[in-house]
């Protein structure tokens, strides 16, 4: 019987979770993570003690690491975006950031776990008192972690 190809998309908390899970229940099944950041498996619930100076690093905050993935059979791919979801074709089209080159994966099973943005909408609208507003979130490469920041005056 032909091995089955689960894709996951997003490789932080729910997508390192779901294929981690899906390797355990089939071993057969092949497994590929991708990710279009440079880092995986991350604690961002950690960011704020980071920035507060109460942890030396960002390392710290790295729960798994790709080649740990990868010694439990699951192919970790980072810096590899998924642009587009064919679901006629069970393919993706992928853009490898670092070769800055487009490739086509086939799939049998998908599962999306792109994580969300926040909306602050007009929440801020009556609040003249507050000067800015710190959105902290992280980013491509984490390492250049960021915040955005919104001036209300
Ligand atoms: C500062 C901060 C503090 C937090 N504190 C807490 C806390 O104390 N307690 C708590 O429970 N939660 C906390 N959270 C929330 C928690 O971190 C999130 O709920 C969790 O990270 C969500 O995981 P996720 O896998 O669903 O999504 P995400 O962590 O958002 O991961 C999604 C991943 O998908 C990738 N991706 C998106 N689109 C594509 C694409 N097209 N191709 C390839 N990859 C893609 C992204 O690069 C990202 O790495 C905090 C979050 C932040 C930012």
């Amino acid at each position: 019987m032909a091995t089955k190809t689960l894709v996951v998309i997003g490789a932080v908390a729910a997508g390192t979770s779901a294929a981690a899970k899906a390797k355990r229940t089939n071993p057969n099944l092949d497994v590929i993570l991708l990710e279009r950041d440079r880092h995986i498996s991350y604690g961002a619930c950690g960011l704020p003690y980071l920035i507060a100076g109460l942890i030396p690093g960002t390392d710290a905050l790295i729960a798994r690491t790709p080649a740990e993935f990868g010694e439990r059979g699951v192919e970790v791919r980072t810096e590899h975006e998924v642009l587009e979801i064919d679901t006629a074709n069970t393919a993706l089209r992928v853009a490898d950031l670092a070769a800055a080159q487009e490739y086509s994966l086939r799939y049998d099973d998908l599962v999306i776990a792109t994580g969300a943005v926040c909306s602050t909408g007009s929440m801020f609208s009556k609040a003249p008192d507050i000067a800015m507003i710190f959105l902290l979130f992280a980013a491509m490469g984490f390492v250049g972690l960021f915040t955005s920041l919104f001036f209300h005056k």
